[in-house]
């Protein structure tokens, strides 16, 4: 075929690189037919080797590597920015990545005569502040676009600042942000990824026969929540990248309702036939990171006795970030700015985690 447009992902195998993937290469897809490569750090992995695409395995970090395997790519229009790198402090945060986002632009900008658009994925810390002043340094939701940058470390400014500089280099060159919520989607080898977590959580529950148990807190129990779905996203990257009055702004994405963790709970509960032990008031927040320190050769025994594709508990199973999540109270952004320059996406939360975990099945990760 003759492709209208040519994307490069570089994070294809994470939890949004993945539906950008399976997305982008579809007939229907605005702005198609999209030829699409695909960067990872590592091999590619059987569960992303159905998607239509070129992949290439590149370490962003290391500025010969990039180099060396994307100073080839000359036919690039839409480049999609949707990875990242975490390291103890922010400040290590805003060098590494700052330094793999430098790394890529420098080759493809001038590399790519047609580049037309820079679609960068950062996230609902933008209004938060980093992990390490969780809880400290945050707006007051709910968050709209326009807020001011907090006054603290944040790599997603950095970022942004790359970004800017970026586009400058070329005539016509534009750009979008996104920030997600916590995202709902399918990637074993996504460095959050809390549904992937919560189901190998329950499955070792339902192996061991034990109740599954809420680990954060009554406030996150009980509270209002929200969720951004990874399919969602990708399709507002994709709206960006070819609708002319998205572009050079800066967007929230989240799926436009709300949810409480009990009720979905009740849902995970049944979807691995485990007994529901929701929060326990007796006990009150748990560590997750605690509880599955030493439950590596429990999943690799799962693996096996399921015949699931052979994972690693530290891949699946990000505990920190559950930790983190179910930790606190969610806070709440707004998709007004999106509606009105006109991303009418949304997704119904329950139907996302419903449709997450099939997948999940479906590819025998989990049980
Ligand atoms: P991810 O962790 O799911 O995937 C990362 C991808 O990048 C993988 O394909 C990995 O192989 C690749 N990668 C990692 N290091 C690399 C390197 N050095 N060279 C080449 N490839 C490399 O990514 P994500 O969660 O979609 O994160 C993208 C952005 O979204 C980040 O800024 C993150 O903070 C933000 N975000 C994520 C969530 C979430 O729930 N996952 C929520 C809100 C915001």
């Amino acid at each position: 075929p003759k492709y209208q447009s040519v994307a490069l992902i570089i994070g294809v195998t994470g939890i949004v690189g993945n539906s950008l993937a399976e997305i982008l290469p579809l007939s229907d897809t605005p702005g198609g037919p999209w030829k699409v490569y695909g960067v990872a750090r590592r091999p590619r992995p059987d569960w992303n080797a159905d998607h239509p695409i070129e992949y290439i395995q590149c370490d962003i970090s290391d500025p010969e590597q990039t180099v060396s395997k994307l100073s080839n790519l000359n036919d690039v229009t839409h480049l999609f920015y949707v990875t990242w790198a975490n390291k103890e402090t922010e400040k290590e945060n805003c060098e590494i990545n700052g330094k793999m986002f430098k790394n890529v632009l420098d080759v493809v900008i001038p590399n790519c005569g047609k580049l037309q658009h820079v679609s960068l994925q950062t996230g609902r810390k933008h209004y938060l502040g980093p992990f390490e002043l969780y809880g400290k340094v945050a707006h007051d939701p709910p968050f709209h676009e326009d807020l001011p940058r907090l006054d603290a470390p944040n790599f997603y400014y950095t970022l942004e600042d790359i970004l800017f500089e970026g586009v400058k280099q070329k005539e016509g060159l534009t750009w979008s942000v996104h920030r997600p919520g916590t995202i709902f989607g399918f990637s074993p080898y996504s460095m959050m990824n809390i549904l992937g977590s919560l189901c190998v959580y329950a499955t070792i529950c339902k192996h061991e026969g034990v109740p599954f148990k809420f680990p954060g807190t009554k406030e996150a129990w009980e509270n209002y929540s929200d969720s951004s779905d990874a399919d969602l996203i990708a399709e507002q990257h994709i709206w960006a990248a070819v609708e002319p009055y998205a572009k050079n702004e800066a967007f929230n994405i989240s799926n436009g309702d709300v949810f409480k963790w009990k009720h979905f709970w009740k849902v995970l509960s049944e979807q691995f036939e485990v007994e529901n032990g929701g929060f326990d008031e007796s006990v009150g927040k748990m560590s997750m990171v605690e509880m599955m320190k030493d439950k590596g050769a429990v999943w690799d025994e799962i693996v096996r006795e399921k015949g699931l594709v052979a994972t690693k508990l530290e891949d699946v199973g990000v505990w920190w970030f559950v930790d983190m999540i179910l930790g606190s109270d969610c806070m709440l952004d707004t998709m007004n700015k999106s509606k009105e320059h006109g991303f009418f996406g949304f997704r119904n939360s329950k139907s996302s985690l419903i449709s997450w975990i099939d997948k999940m099945k479906g590819y025998k990760i989990v049980p």
